[in-house]
């Protein structure tokens, strides 16, 4: 096991918040299997614990998370870990089953488990929340955004439509959301705030004091009521087609995955972390 400044995430409880930190800010918390796990043993112990009233979800340094990691030495470290959900193991499988069940489990099938925390959740974004980083502030129940807080989907360069949890339709006006995803740009923290994409945008000086601030007045709200709040406007979602879009995406997002690996020899397109930070003019290491 990695020491404990070295542990993928990190969790803390304090006043009845737990604090879910994502703990790689040498690759920009680039979301590798022992990460996601991870993550999900935090937030399985902050649903659990009657202590806990509210849970922050957070990255150490200057991003939020890059995305899944698609470059890094440790990008397959671990495992086998033990499931979550109901797909079996596909890794040793061939053609299309393995990414599409791989996905399954440790992108769409552990978004939605967290989506469903019964307890308020707090996503803190500095800095980068790209691809993959997205999907972990979208499932949070609000988002806090520092200044310097920027949101990006650039996948489409990897031939792929789109993060595998496909919510861009539900957290963005459909005319920005097309433009969001085909031209892959950077949404600064302002602008987001100014289409509803975030709760509150704040200088990064002050990122966590207010982040905290809303969490300890979620700490007072009666624990059960906040629950069933959180479960109603779950079930909206849905009505208002959030998983029904998520599931028709995700089979072209695995269309996109076999193309490119019938064509390119890989599944995104023969991208790599240096072609999409040069591409993105930024430093992203993760997508
Ligand atoms: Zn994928």
């Amino acid at each position: 096991m990695p020491a404990a400044d070295e542990a993928p995430v990190r969790y803390a409880v304090a006043d009845g918040v737990a604090t879910v930190t994502m703990n790689r800010p040498r690759v920009g918390n680039a979301q590798h299997p022992l990460m996601t796990y991870a993550l999900d043993d935090a937030f399985t112990r902050a649903a659990a614990d009657d202590a806990v009233r509210v849970i922050v979800l957070r990255g150490a340094g200057r991003h939020f998370s890059a995305g899944h990691d698609i470059g890094t030495p440790e990008r397959d470290a671990g495992g086998p870990f033990e499931r979550r959900t109901l797909w079996w193991d596909g890794d040793a499988r061939p053609g299309a089953e393995a990414p599409f069940v791989r996905e399954q489990e440790q992108y769409l099938g552990l978004c939605r488990r967290w989506h469903e925390i019964p307890k308020p959740t707090i996503a803190m974004v500095q800095g980068g929340c790209i691809a993959g980083g997205l999907m972990l502030a979208w499932i949070c129940d609000l988002i806090v955004a520092a200044d310097d807080a920027f949101f990006q989907d650039p996948v489409l360069r990897m031939g792929v439509p789109g993060v595998e949890y496909f919510a861009h339709a539900q957290e963005l006006n459909l005319r920005l959301a097309r433009e969001f995803l085909y031209l892959g740009e950077r949404i600064g923290a302002e602008r987001a705030l100014q289409i509803g994409m975030v709760n509150r945008v704040v200088p990064a000086a002050q990122l966590e004091a207010e982040t905290y601030a809303i969490a300890r007045r979620l700490v007072q709200q009666p624990k059960l009521a906040l629950a069933l709040a959180k479960q109603v406007f779950n079930r909206i979602e849905e009505l208002q087609g959030l998983r029904a879009s998520i599931d028709m995406a995700f089979g072209y997002h695995h269309l996109a995955h076999a193309h490119n690996q019938l064509v390119h020899g890989d599944g995104i397109g023969g991208q790599d972390p240096r072609a999409m930070a040069a591409a993105n003019r930024g430093d992203e290491p993760g997508c």
